[in-house]
């Protein structure tokens, strides 16, 4: 197998992510083809240079074209601020890279679109960083929804909130502000719900959105006052194309909660749920049990879910997040070397985005929108 030779741009706290992934992935999945790390670009000048040979980079820049313009680089890495997902990921795909990009893919529904019919037109891979879908548990949550052992699925419950805003003396940064950023809660946390929703229940036709900023008002460093242009809390309610219903609110403003990303999926043989704060454990009430047996049974991630095995020989000994990045790099390197359909997509990944634009939409208008 040739090796694929990569280049990363962003090396924050998802750069490093998307570095981890790429020195263990072999490690891990010994068939995966060999990885050669190229460049890594960052503009935080001199100490680009020390993260690049600390990640395994053999060069670096400070100018993302070098990386998309590299003659020797076939899979681009984008873990930059949102704003500029579409610029990078085109340019790459149309010097016929691969792409990897972080979610949400893009400010806009036009770029995103944009952003598919560049890979389209490349015929390159591409995948949208949803890494919590890559859970063993939620694939084997998948596995028990596919084998129909929730009978009809009717319903979605999901919240994800982080209370990384929730200090109103944290200062103004380019987070808050809509035209640098994007949406705030809902990019930021509700596009991984809706991928979850989106994955394991099906499309969505409808949707109805609240929308609210609640911190209005944030101060600079100097002291002189910003106003807050994203969500700090987002609620939405779904109509799926299969009749299921769902419900799903994302705040960075509640304190105490650190990454509760939690949902449940409902059928009318039983109850799946997960809280990604415990992210081993898969919760699933199915009906049939004696009534003094009824309950939840609680259902560790181990030799039994995909791919937990080739991290740890011992049951329930745990995954934890950048696990989920090392097998969604998997996937995406079986796409370009085995040509298999890697999930989520860029076409894939673009109704999480329809659907947002939708919860916005409604927002504004006070009624349901189409998706
Ligand atoms: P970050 O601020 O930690 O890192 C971003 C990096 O990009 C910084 O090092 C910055 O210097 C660099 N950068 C900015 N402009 C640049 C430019 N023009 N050229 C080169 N480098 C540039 O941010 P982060 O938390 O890593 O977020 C990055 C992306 O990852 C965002 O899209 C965010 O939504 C996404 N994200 C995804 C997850 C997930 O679970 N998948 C989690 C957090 C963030």
């Amino acid at each position: 197998m040739k090796p694929i030779r990569v280049g990363l741009v962003g090396s924050g706290y998802m750069g490093k992510c998307h570095a981890m992934a790429y020195n263990s992935v072999r490690t891990v999945f010994p068939d995966m083809p060999k990885l050669e790390l190229v460049m890594l670009c960052d503009r935080e000048g001199e100490k680009t240079a020390t993260t690049a040979e600390n990640f395994g980079f053999a060069s670096h820049t400070q100018n993302w074209e070098d990386v998309v313009s590299h003659p020797e680089i076939d899979l681009v890495s984008v873990t930059t601020p949102n704003s500029l997902h579409p610029p990078i990921s085109i340019a790459a795909a149309k010097a016929g890279k691969h792409v990897w990009c972080e979610k949400p893919m893009s400010l806009a529904l036009a770029d995103s679109q944009a952003m598919c019919e560049a890979v389209k037109a490349a015929g390159v891979v591409s995948m949208v960083g949803y890494n919590y879908m890559h859970n063993p548990a939620v694939a084997q949550a998948r596995a028990f929804i596919d084998a129909g052992r929730l009978g009809n699925v009717f319903s979605f419950h999901g919240h994800f909130d982080e209370d990384y805003l929730a200090d109103t003396e944290m200062p103004f940064s380019q987070r808050m502000e809509s035209s640098l950023s994007g949406s705030g809660a809902m990019g930021d946390m509700m596009s991984h719900l809706i991928s979850k929703a989106t994955y394991l229940v099906g499309e969505v036709d409808q949707a109805f959105g609240e929308v609210r900023i609640i911190h209005t008002a944030r101060s600079r460093e100097d002291g002189s006052k910003v106003t807050v242009t994203n969500d700090d809390i987002t609620h939405a309610l779904l109509r799926f194309k299969n009749g299921a219903t769902g419900n799903l609110t994302s705040s960075r403003i509640n304190w105490g909660w650190k990454n509760r990303f939690d949902w449940e999926v409902g059928g009318d043989k039983g109850t799946l749920m997960l809280n990604q704060e415990r992210l081993n454990e898969l919760y699933f009430y199915e009906v049939g049990a004696p009534a003094e047996e009824q309950g939840f049974k609680r259902i560790l991630n181990g030799l039994s879910t995909p791919h937990y095995s080739n991290f740890s020989p011992a049951p329930g000994h745990g995954l934890g997040f950048n696990e989920q990045k090392v097998i969604e790099l998997k996937h995406l390197l079986d796409g370009i070397s085995k040509g298999e359909k890697n999930y989520p997509n860029f076409a894939d990944s673009l109704h999480v985005e329809e659907i947002m634009h939708a919860i916005q939409q409604s927002a504004k208008a006070g009624a349901w929108a189409k998706v």
